[in-house]
């Protein structure tokens, strides 16, 4: 093990937990993709459209009706929001007027019917989630309709997982209990931090006392799984206060925590013009805030799942991460098999077969392309087999933390070594640094690698080898 690693509590099976030193995480802080999907959403192109992404679905259907397929995963986007948080890089819409959401649910119907139009009606679902904007902006009869909208559509399966993502200044213990009737069992609640100097800072406020009144509610209602979503890096943030927020998000006991990392580009997303700057922590704190909230969520005994997040030894997302089963998709890790994904609303990215195809990203386009008639598609991207084959790997390494060469060469009819040779070097360069291990089967992350785990995925990114633009993205880890 790499001597700049350190020991933390002892992990759920008895063993050492490791977490990675500051020095560590400043070696490796690499600007780099999250592969949520591969290639990532930068590379869509408007070469592929709604024609293109209407063929996949008819494939689908196709397959589908002789029984061949994995059940779907659905996503709808809701864009709406009351208040602007200041660190947002999401595509929303700020209002108050509540009577947009009825004209949107219109809109994502008839978008649905297009969808389904080609895809046929009643496939199974085993994963249906709401995102945004602020999904809990609409109100229970406005849940009510979208979710029959949805199950109209879709047969959900025993079992199928339902979440939602919660603004907890939009919810209520009522709301709670409104969206358990209507079958969600998985609530997101974004928290961020919950000093209120922070708070204030991001034009978030939302006190503590708020929050947790609200998950002990949620658990009176046996939600299945509570996740918790916090930032880091943001302004007037300091090693001390994050350090009070990880004690009291851990002592809520959520089964996951995300952990991002702020990305300061002022340019891109408007709201972050108005974060003063020199209130941002510097890159030391940074850091310093990054490697004590791992090491504190270890102590209070998560599991590191990879990437971002954090689960309780028990959580299906730990138990998946041991037994090798974990999935990836624009969610972040998942349990499900690797579904084709339905995205619905704007901005909505859908997965089906070979191809990536994203809706237009404002609303007014949107608007106009469903009302139209026409599928919301506006770019996408169909996967040659060379990006099947990059795909594998590199889902691979993300969720199963190793590659074994044979099982690859036989599901993509190639010669690891011969075709692989350049990234073969670079892995053995980081197998240098204590990144991974390369053996003569097949590569596989250290422990310490598990938190650098896209910086070695980087290696198998055909066009980012190439490209100068690493900037665009956010901070490895
Ligand atoms: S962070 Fe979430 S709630 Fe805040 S503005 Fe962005 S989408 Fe809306």
């Amino acid at each position: 093990m790499d001597g700049h690693a350190r020991a933390g509590a002892a992990g759920a099976a008895g063993g050492a937990v490791w977490s990675p030193s500051d020095e560590l995480l400043r070696r490796f802080d690499l600007a780099g993709p999250r592969y949520t999907s591969y290639p990532t959403a930068d590379r869509f192109n408007e070469a592929f459209g709604a024609e293109q992404y209407r063929q996949a679905l008819a494939q689908r259907a196709h397959v589908g009706g002789a029984g061949g397929q994995l059940p779907l995963s659905v996503y709808v986007h809701i864009p709406f929001c009351e208040s602007v948080c200041y660190y947002c890089a999401c595509n929303k819409v700020i209002t108050r007027h509540h009577e947009r959401a009825t004209a949107y649910l219109d809109i994502l119907e008839r978008e649905l019917d297009l969808q389904l139009g080609a895809l046929g009606r009643r496939q199974a679902a085993s994963q249906v989630h709401l995102g945004g904007g602020t999904p809990t902006f609409l109100s229970d009869a406005e849940l009510d309709r979208l979710m029959q909208m949805l199950r109209r559509g879709f047969e959900f399966a025993p079992g199928a997982e339902c979440s939602i993502e919660i603004d907890p200044r939009t919810v209520t213990a009522q709301r709670l209990a409104h969206l358990k009737a209507l079958g969600f069992n998985r609530l997101s609640f974004g928290v961020q931090d919950f000093d209120p100097d922070v708070q204030k800072a991001v034009h978030r406020i939302q006190p503590q006392e708020q929050v947790e009144a609200l998950m002990r509610e949620a658990r009176a209602l046996d939600f299945e799984s509570i996740n918790v979503d916090l930032i880091h890096g943001l302004p007037r943030q300091t090693p001390a206060s994050l350090a009070r927020t990880v004690a009291q998000v851990a002592a809520l006991r959520p089964d996951r925590i995300a952990l991002y990392a702020y990305a300061h580009l002022p340019q891109r997303f408007k709201p972050q013009r108005r974060i003063v700057a020199a209130e941002l922590p510097g890159a030391a704190d940074r850091v310093h805030m990054l490697s004590q909230a791992i090491a504190g969520f270890l102590a209070h005994g998560y599991v590191y799942i990879g990437m971002d997040h954090f689960a309780l030894p028990d959580d299906a997302l730990a138990v998946a991460k041991r037994q090798g089963r974990l999935h990836r998709n624009f969610q972040g890790y998942s349990t499900q098999p690797d579904c084709d994904l339905i995205g619905l609303g704007v901005s909505s990215i859908s997965k089906v077969g070979a191809t990536y195809a994203q809706n237009a990203k404002t609303l007014p386009e949107y608007i106009d392309s469903v009302t139209r008639g026409e599928l919301p598609v506006v770019r996408g991207f169909a996967l040659s087999r060379e990006d099947l084959l990059r795909r594998t790997v590199i889902m691979g390494l993300m969720c199963q933390g190793r590659l074994d060469f044979e099982a690859v060469e036989l599901a993509h009819l190639i010669d690891f070594r011969q075709h692989f040779a350049p990234e073969l070097e670079r892995l053995a360069e980081l197998e240098a640094k204590g990144l991974v291990k390369l053996g003569p089967d097949g590569v596989e992350l250290t422990d310490i690698g598990w938190y650098f785990v896209r910086a070695v995925a980087m290696v198998f990114d055909l066009p980012l080898q190439t490209d100068r633009a690493r900037e665009r993205y956010s901070r490895v880890i």
